[in-house]
């Protein structure tokens, strides 16, 4: 054996433990250097997986070996020149897409989580072993990766491989009681591998994935795989996804998914469908088409680029996008989804001081750890990222008349850093964008990509016959839409704050400039009363709307558990809701609505 193994035995669910037996064939003589990663690609937060090992141990020749610990997560092994056996358990007590979960209704697993890295050895062909569970509780389960089967049974249990340690870490695994569903898209097997309770119509995701499937590899020309895997983990209340080359794990409520008794599209399945487009166009955009700084591949500290925009922002927009042109939804149904995105980057002051080359930058610090003020003070690479792929697809349609769209420059980065896999430099889409549509694009890149001034979407959205509309929001509910005709809607008197979710009357987060700033509320305070009413959850809303014009009111709070008094003076809402219309057009607008969505219908 030359191999680097790892078997995997399921031993232990009540304690969620894994057991892993890692075989060096050929260590270090030195003295071997293992380590597990800080964080996953595709989710920019250290998370310190090597916080999960117990019981290490390393022996060779039948003798148990001396090792110490070079830093949180990195093992050094005494000298060997056999084959040196390393075994470790893992803790796996995390439902997420990017961790590991471990109990007697499935087993769930990401490399990142379980697989040590044997330094000097990250380019060796590496074997899995995913041992059958002998206990009764694993009855009907059954093994879902896209790792490539060496030699596995009918339910998936036996040996796997990988090309390299970064393949390796590239395919989650799911283990258990599993509905499978298959379809193909371009001769491609493409299959959905779900755990968890549900009802669902598998022959209706079947049907809708394979065409929003079908739709992103034709607009890129090229589907570059011989298969793929969507992982789905159903829970009572989740959401989540992780792109991977060959596969993609997701989380979702059981409710999102389409009921075998239910006619018509939720808005949860459409949200459901929205996720797998979203991580489907990532194994080419992020996963072969990927920033340069990544190809290092060091998965031990923060990797930073100004590029996620192009990553996660793009993507966002095509999801949606990928949903109407493939017709799961209807144009007016993505004119909603597209609403609401305006609206949520409207409503945070953030998008006046932060870029998103800047937000991309500082992902793993302030977008994955936002606290309080995050509204006041960042902006999303996702949101505001899916609009400047919006407003950069409708600007290379106008300068062209319709020559050239951002699929034409999403084609060309496939062409250039995606099948090659060049990495794609800081500042090279600009001139790829440049270069393509035969346009003077720098002011654009540099207000939309390197500034905080809104985007001049209204304009832009004219070109295919869309009018768009900000006002007050009706309710804290409100995200706008798609109507036939735009309303006046008075402002109604706001606090300025927005309440934490399930937590009665506690302040989450206060808006910059707010009534409530203004007066010395603070995030975490307690509303308990307003003008001597007991303020509740369904109530302080109204309390504030049905105060007179300039009338103060009077909030009682406790901040800790210190009562509080403050004079409040409710301001009018701010206009910070999207309302998208349809326009009657002429023909020509609607050739180039048509073009845009896939669709002439609507
Ligand atoms: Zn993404």
């Amino acid at each position: 054996m030359t191999s680097i193994q790892y078997r995997v035995s399921l031993a232990n669910p009540h304690a969620h433990l894994f057991n892993i037996e890692l075989r060096i064939p050929t260590p270090d003589p030195d003295g071997q250097i293992v380590s597990l990663p800080a964080w996953i690609p595709g989710s920019y937060m250290i998370r310190d997986f090597a916080k999960n090992i117990e019981q290490f141990s390393a022996s060779s020749s039948r003798r148990l070996l001396k090792w110490d610990k070079l830093d949180k997560q990195t093992w050094r092994c005494e000298p060997s020149i056999s084959l040196l056996t390393i075994r470790y358990q893992i803790y796996a007590w995390d439902l997420s897409v990017r961790s590991a979960h471990f109990d007697t209704t499935h087993a769930y697993f990401n490399g990142t989580s379980l697989f040590l890295r044997v330094h000097g050895q990250d380019t060796t062909p590496m074997r899995v072993e995913i041992q059958r569970p002998d206990t009764a509780i694993a009855t009907g389960w059954t093994v879902a990766t896209s790792m490539l089967a060496e030699d596995v049974d009918m339910d998936g249990f036996g040996f796997y491989q990988a090309e390299d340690y970064s393949d390796l870490i590239d395919h989650p695994v799911e283990i258990g009681l599993l509905t499978h569903l298959e379809f193909s898209v371009q001769g491609v097997t493409h299959r959905m591998a779900i755990y968890g309770r549900h009802q669902a119509d598998t022959q209706r995701l079947a049907h809708d994935l394979s065409k929003v499937c079908s739709q992103h590899s034709k607009m890129f020309g090229e589907l570059p795989l011989d298969r793929y895997l969507f992982l789905v983990m159903v829970v009572g209340e989740g959401y989540g996804g992780l792109e991977h080359k060959s596969s993609t794990s997701l989380l979702c409520n059981r409710d999102d998914l389409p009921n075998v008794d239910a006619a018509a599209n939720g808005e949860g399945y459409r949200r459901f469908l929205g996720l797998c487009s979203h991580e489907y166009f990532h194994l080419w955009n992020v996963k072969r088409i990927q920033p340069e700084v990544f190809l290092s591949q060091n998965l031990d500290r923060e990797i930073h680029t100004h590029l996620l925009w192009v990553f996660e922002g793009i993507t966002s927009y095509y999801d949606d996008l990928g949903l109407v042109r493939s017709a799961c939804i209807e144009p007016k149904e993505y004119l909603v989804l597209l609403a609401n995105t305006i609206t949520r980057v409207m409503r945070g002051k953030g998008r006046l001081k932060q870029s998103v080359a800047e937000s991309s930058f500082d992902a793993w610090t302030r977008f994955y750890k936002q606290d309080e003020n995050a509204p006041n003070a960042i902006v999303s690479y996702y949101t505001k990222g899916a609009l400047v792929a919006l407003a950069l697809d409708l600007t290379l349609r106008i300068k062209t008349d319709g020559e050239c769209s951002l699929d034409d420059v999403m084609r060309a980065l496939w062409i250039r850093n995606g099948r090659t896999g060049i990495g794609l430099k800081e500042g090279e889409v600009e001139a790829l964008v440049s270069e393509i549509s035969r346009q003077d694009m720098k002011e654009f890149f540099t207000h939309a990509v390197y500034g905080t001034t809104d985007l001049p979407l209204a304009g832009l959205l004219q070109y295919v016959g869309i009018e768009m509309h900000l006002r007050p929001s009706r309710d804290d509910k409100d995200m706008g839409g798609c109507v036939e005709k735009f309303e006046s809607i008075k402002a109604k008197p706001v606090l300025g704050v927005r309440m934490q979710d399930g937590q009665d009357t506690v302040i989450g987060n206060i808006f910059e400039g707010g009534a409530a700033q203004t007066a010395g509320l603070s995030a975490g305070d307690q509303i308990l009363a307003i003008n001597g009413i007991k303020a509740t959850v369904s109530n302080v809303m109204r309390l504030v709307e049905y105060t007179d014009k300039n009338q103060e009111l009077e909030i009682h709070a406790f901040r800790r558990d210190e009562l509080m008094q403050f004079h409040v003076r409710p301001l009018p809402a701010p206009e910070d809701t999207c309302d998208l219309r349809l326009l009657t057009a002429e023909t020509d607008i609607c050739n180039r609505r048509a073009a845009w969505l896939g669709s002439t219908s609507l």
